[in-house]
């Protein structure tokens, strides 16, 4: 039988978070997710999509010409596929970032790809999503990302790199929700706290329109 994946868009731009921000990268958009963050800025994304067959998919990639590859979502780790098309893409010579939501198990990837893991603070609605046997099975180079929609979610997330020695282990973002929380609040906080972590402010929101899609 052919390997697929059930794929919502496919399109070339500039990574905008994590360490590879500013770097241009295509991105492979699953569709589907199992959760539903409150602030979700990707819900188009969540039903719909084309059935493509992973030469398909690569064919694309490889018409883009970009050697850095993200697999995003909805949640890429909710199709079994996912990891076969990492490890293809690794085989090509590509760089692959995957950005997954953390509810899922990302123990299947293979182990060159550069995980960015989102912890779920309460303000998204998804808390009780959480794996947190997966801070166990990333790599110190892979990164977590916690997403901040107002002062308990940082002081949440505060507790939560204590508790788990984030900020030793792996690289941390913190990202203020779309709308929601100020960028300049969240970076005064990250300050006052000396927090060792990175603002992580989503580029193409500020480049293009921040509703605009394939960007
Ligand atoms: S995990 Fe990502 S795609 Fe899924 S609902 Fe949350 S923000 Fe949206």
């Amino acid at each position: 039988m052919v390997a697929s994946l059930i794929i919502t868009e496919i399109y070339a731009s500039v990574q905008g978070e994590s360490s590879y921000a500013g770097i241009p990268c295509t991105f492979v958009r699953l569709t589907g997710c199992p959760l539903r963050c409150r602030w979700c800025d990707t819900a188009y994304g969540f039903s719909g999509g084309t059935e493509m067959d992973l030469d398909a998919i690569l064919s694309r990639i490889t018409e883009l010409g970009l050697p850095l590859v993200e697999l995003t979502g909805g949640e890429p780790l909710a199709q079994q596929n996912c990891a076969l098309l990492a490890e293809r893409l690794l085989a090509m010579g590509h760089r692959v970032l995957i950005e997954t939501g953390g509810s899922e198990d990302v123990g299947v990837l293979p182990p060159k790809t550069h995980i960015i893991m989102d912890i779920k603070c309460p303000g998204s609605l998804m808390q009780e999503r959480n794996l947190w046997a997966n801070l166990d099975r990333l790599k110190p180079t892979d990164e977590i990302k916690m997403v901040v929609a107002d002062r308990a979610d940082f002081d949440w997330a505060l507790k939560i790199i204590s508790d788990h020695q984030l900020t030793s282990r792996f690289n941390v973002l913190l990202s203020p929700a779309f709308g929601l929380l100020q960028p300049k609040d969240l970076a005064e906080w990250m300050v006052a706290e000396k927090l060792n972590a990175r603002l992580n402010l989503q580029q193409h929101k500020y480049i293009w329109h921040p509703r605009a899609k394939g960007v």
